[in-house]
């Protein structure tokens, strides 16, 4: 059913359930990298990793709509799947789901529970409901699929923790990997979204990066509140941004530090509004490891 060294594209559950079933027959592991398409460099560093590390890797290619809190951000999301689909073959990919919504979504049952405090700030705060959706479909893909690892990408660093708590709450037997940011070579980190920056916004967005840095390197001779005010300054004399949030916050709860004795691992999120294209990012700067 699945050739080793070439790419099979599935729509139909009842297909994947039936190439999977041989797949777990012969005690192959399988890894997941779920995405939502318009593939670049980021996305291709964790099936690389995957590759590396399982017998079979699965991408999936799904816009889920659930997750998405502006109809005009899910309309405008790029859709590139004949690019996609190149990209994972040349990467040596061996399969990828790419269903239709409802094949996804056959019944009505809500996975979402009680996010706690991780699920109430940053992106929970400014997206009502994306971590709903994100839930809601990444539980489905994992209970189809039952990978031995997934991977995730730290830029979507608050996503990381939703999904470690969700494996937590449902008990599933996965192997989380979260993986490095993937940056362009001036610093922006690599996004779907960023095709939909205009040319001046695109020169203009590596200053998320810049200001992120600059935010790591005061960090010895500031305090958090410092770093917030001088970052704030920094977006609002820039002309075409605007600012979501800035957020300081211990990497483990999510919740915003006062001081860097306050946790040992200690996180810069940022989201910035850059025309019509909404940019998130975000930097380690204190870390026990
Ligand atoms: P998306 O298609 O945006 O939903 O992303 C699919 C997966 O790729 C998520 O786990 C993301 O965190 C990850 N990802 C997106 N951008 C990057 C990047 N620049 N570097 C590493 N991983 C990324």
């Amino acid at each position: 059913l699945i050739e080793s060294n070439r790419l099979t594209l599935i729509k139909l559950r009842s297909h994947l359930l039936a190439c999977l079933r041989v797949v777990q027959r012969e005690g192959k592991t399988v890894g997941l990298i779920p995405t939502m398409g318009a593939l670049h460099q980021g996305h291709l560093s964790l099936v690389k990793r995957s590759l590396s590390e399982n017998d079979l890797t699965v991408c999936t290619i799904f816009i889920n709509p659930a997750q998405f809190n502006d109809p005009r951000d899910l309309q405008r999301y790029p859709r590139t799947l004949g690019k996609d689909l190149g990209l994972l073959t040349r990467e040596g990919c061996q399969l990828v789901f790419a269903p239709a919504e409802q094949e996804v979504y056959l019944d009505e049952t809500d996975y979402s529970f009680e996010l706690g405090e991780s699920g109430e700030v940053m992106e929970a705060a400014h997206r009502p409901g994306h971590f709903k959706g994100v839930v809601n479909v990444v539980k489905r893909f994992f209970d189809l699929i039952q990978p031995s690892k997934a991977y995730f990408g730290q830029k979507d660093f608050q996503q990381c923790a939703i999904i470690k708590k969700m494996c937590l709450h449902y008990q599933i037997p996965v192997q989380l990997e979260f993986c490095p940011t993937k940056r362009e070579s001036d610093g922006l980190a690599m996004s779907s979204r960023n095709i939909l920056l205009s040319p001046e916004e695109r020169a203009k967005a590596p200053l998320i990066f810049k200001a992120l840095t600059e935010a790591a390197r005061n960090s010895s001779s500031l305090d958090p509140a410092g770093i917030k005010a001088q970052l704030e300054k920094t977006i609002s004399a820039s002309p075409g941004f605007s600012l979501d949030y800035f957020e300081i916050v211990d990497a483990d709860s999510l919740q915003p530090v006062n001081s860097w004795d306050d946790a040992q691992n200690i996180v810069a999120c940022i989201a910035v509004q850059l025309g019509k294209v909404r940019l998130i990012d975000n930097m380690i700067l204190r870390s026990s490891a």
